[in-house]
């Protein structure tokens, strides 16, 4: 067969017969659409090109196990193809000349009606008594199968209910273990070597066919390779540890999709979810707007017929509790799914040592106490079919580390323990450890046998850390080679920007705030700084409003929108500081109050760090290390000028410091000018400076009567200064690339009423 173009040659797969059904006089028939160039998905691709009808140059953009296909059909016809790393096929892609992309996907992979798969069916075969396929694969096809086909019965397998009504005439249910075997049988018994959406087809053709009289026709669409399930289907391996034998080999059932009560499920990919106890589970894809979500659940199912809402994915649990409530219908807590170890023993017994346990070690230790699955006895649960029963007590420790990992070792001992079921190392050696290494599972008759256990297994573990090359190993590029963007209420701060934070040096009255945000709005700023808590050299200064203060700040933010900057002194104010702050600061005297910077860390808030005045860059990174090693990565760290021998400015800026932080560390890092000169004519000079060196922002002091301030008079710009200010963030900023003339042209211009 030649052809000129390979997009010619996706489609025309082969269709053979099968043995099975032979003996009975029953013609089977497979359509092997994955084994046509492009493989699986080849087809689809080509009807959603055509159809997106991508313009010249703009790249599509598309993530998953279809994305070798679009890269085909949308490279040949000449398109670039951007591809959403998700490690799936990735040397493929490669191969192919995709380029990764953070980009949200462009052509995903709806249901696509493939008019040409059942013509060519029907050219081939004539007439068809019954076609089998993957739900999802048929779902959009079932209409132009009943037109070349008049009389055809449409059956779908596993997966999702369709959205819109059912296209089906029946649809099977099969749990993996049900699939899985029945595809490790389709290649011994066919030679037909395919991934486990053939492997459910091929189960129930096998039903369909023992039933059929002779003479029937049934053809199963195969739309997926073994090649791309050696890891999983065909893996004795994966077997074991996913306990795929131990799942019942008997729950394959047949559903009139419309008179099935419904059970929903939320995921984000496609899982095969058991079906149980007359209940058909619907499967939608989660989305993050509640209401959209309610109302693709309530056209897909109609309120009636739901019955409950679970999920099999962790990070869904909330999701679906939502919905769930949404929907008045009892959701994962009323079940045994959300329970997370440790929080509640009543209804799973089974320990933790704190951390929440996920989604899939809860099945493992739900296994080892009741023998059945999670998601089974979820679903008895939402039937009313009666709660499981316990056997003894499953728990599970948590290998707690920070650092990079360089190796666990005590497996094997560990192991050996009696009632240890399994140990985990889930962090790769040579990355940096999220919370914990791994985990170890176990069993055991009573709670304080198991807690034994337990640890006498994590006795033998030992977590072994690579030496960290620098002494702030979490605010280093080490930790992150891109730089971070630190949010504040919204308003980012980061390489890809250039934020102007102004406002008084304090917060004195209602009328002399209002008006300095009024000024800060005009100049360009997205953040208003304010001290309501005020460190001074003399016990004698003014040490600010404290909380009245803090009101002020809050009310003028809820009049203008800008968050809010302040500074907290001292460590027992920080709870205070933050019920109303957006940004904690830290001022240069305390940036080695360990004390102060944990408390800071730990409320949560993003925390502006100043440089301390006699600090070296490694101690003001060290400082933010205080920070982020209590779990707070929002630092943005402040150069305001150090102490030097000369005595003409108030503090000497140094700009260096900007460069070399921001190549020792990813966090944002800005520039204060009004603290470093101490005097006004100097601040526009030196924050142009800043944005020249490029900085990711500037802090500075606006005052409306700076000769009035309580605080740093001389160095506050006042309404005269304003207009030069708009212009320097303005122009300066464009100028060095930092902010675009279209975000700048938001920033009002110089001269605008304020
Ligand atoms: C301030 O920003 O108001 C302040 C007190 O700054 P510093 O800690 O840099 O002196
Ligand atoms: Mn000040």
């Amino acid at each position: 067969m030649l052809s000129h173009d390979l997009i010619d040659v996706i489609g025309r797969t082969p269709l053979v017969r099968l043995r099975l059904g032979a003996d009975r006089g029953v013609e089977v028939y497979a359509k092997c659409e994955a084994l046509g160039p492009g493989g699986p998905g080849a087809r689809a691709a080509r009807l959603a090109v055509a159809a997106a009808r991508p313009a010249d140059h703009v790249p599509v953009v598309v993530s998953g196990a279809w994305a070798p296909a679009v890269a085909l059909v949308a490279g040949r016809l000449g398109h670039p193809v951007h591809v959403v790393d998700d490690g799936v096929a990735r040397p493929a892609l490669t191969a192919l000349g995709c380029l990764p992309t953070a980009e949200p996907p462009t052509l995903t992979p709806d249901a696509v009606s493939q008019d040409e798969l059942a013509a060519e069916l029907a050219e081939d075969l004539d007439w068809i008594d019954v076609v089998v396929g993957g739900d999802d694969d048929l779902r959009a096809t079932a209409g132009a199968l009943r037109a070349h086909l008049p009389g055809v019965r449409v059956v779908g397998v596993r997966g999702s209910l369709p959205r819109n009504g059912s296209p089906f005439d029946e649809l099977y249910r099969l749990n993996e273990h049900e699939a899985f075997e029945a595809t490790r049988n389709l290649a011994l018994d066919e030679k037909l070597f395919a991934g486990p959406v053939s492997g459910a087809v091929y189960r129930v053709l096998g039903e369909l066919a023992a039933k059929a009289a002779p003479g029937t026709r049934i053809v199963g669409v195969f739309p997926d390779r073994g090649e791309d399930c050696v890891e999983t289907v065909y893996s004795d391996e994966y077997w074991a540890r996913h306990r795929i034998a131990e799942l019942p080999l008997s729950t394959m059932s047949a559903a009139r999709p419309d008179e099935a009560l419904r059970v929903v499920f939320v995921e984000s990919s496609d899982v095969i979810v058991p079906a149980a106890l007359g209940l058909t589970p619907t499967h939608v894809r989660t989305c993050a707007d509640p209401i959209a979500l309610r109302r693709t659940v309530l056209r897909a199912c109609g309120a009636d017929k739901i019955v409950g809402v679970l999920s099999t994915d962790h990070a869904h649990q909330a999701v679906a509790a939502r919905l769930a409530a949404d929907l008045g219908v009892p959701g994962p807590s009323a079940g045994f799914g959300v329970e997370q170890v440790g929080r509640d023993r009543q209804i799973l017994p089974a320990e933790s040592n704190g951390t929440v346990a996920s989604r899939a070690v809860l099945s493992r230790l739900f296994r080892l106490t009741t023998g059945t699955e999670l998601v089974q006895a979820e679903l008895r649960a939402l039937a009313g079919a009666g709660d499981p029963s316990f056997d003894g007590v499953a728990g599970v420790h948590f290998l707690r580390a920070q650092g990079i990992l360089d190796e666990v070792t005590g497996v094997d001992l560990a192991l050996a323990v009696p009632g240890v079921e399994e140990v985990a190392v889930t962090t790769p050696t040579g990355d940096r450890i999220g919370d914990h290494v791994g985990y170890v599972i176990a069993w055991a008759a009573t709670r304080a046998e198991l807690l034994d256990r337990l640890d006498q297994a994590a006795a033998h573990l030992h977590v072994r850390l690579r030496p960290a090359r620098v002494p702030y190993p979490l605010v280093s590029r080490e930790a992150m080679v891109n730089r971070s963007v630190v949010t504040v209420g919204g308003v980012e701060i980061g390489p890809d920007t250039f934020t102007l934070i102004a406002g008084p040096c304090a917060v004195e009255t209602v009328e002399q705030t209002f008006t300095s945000a009024r000024m800060a709005l005009a100049a360009g700023a997205t953040l208003l700084r304010g001290g309501a808590f005020k460190p001074r050299s003399s016990p004698y200064g003014f040490r600010g409003l404290r909380e009245d203060g803090l009101r002020i700040l809050a009310d003028v933010r809820a009049e203008t929108g800008l968050p809010i900057v302040t500074e907290v002194v001292d460590s027992p104010d920080v709870d205070l500081v933050a019920r109303y702050a957006d940004m904690l600061q830290i001022g240069t005297r305390n940036m080695q109050n360990f004390g102060l910077l944990e408390a800071a860390a730990d409320s949560g808030r993003p925390i502006l760090l100043k440089r301390g005045m006699s600090a070296t860059v490694q101690e003001w990174l060290l400082a933010a290390e205080y920070i982020a090693v209590r779990g707070n990565n929002n630092i943005v760290l402040c150069e305001r000028g150090i102490r030097t021998f000369e005595p003409s400015t108030r503090n000497t800026l140094d700009l260096s410091a900007v460069l070399v932080a921001q190549g020792l560390s990813h966090l944002p890092v800005i520039v204060d000018p009004s603290h470093a000169s101490g005097l006004r004519e100097l601040v526009l000079p030196l924050a142009r400076a800043a944005v020249a060196v490029g900085a990711d922002g500037v802090m500075l002091d606006v005052h409306p009567e700076p000769e009035k301030a309580l605080c740093d008079a001389k160095q506050a710009l006042d309404e005269a200064a304003l207009d030069g200010l708009a212009e320097a963030m303005r122009d300066w900023a464009t100028l060095a690339g930092r902010l675009s003339p279209d975000v700048l042209r938001q920033v009002a211009p110089a001269g605008q009423a304020r």
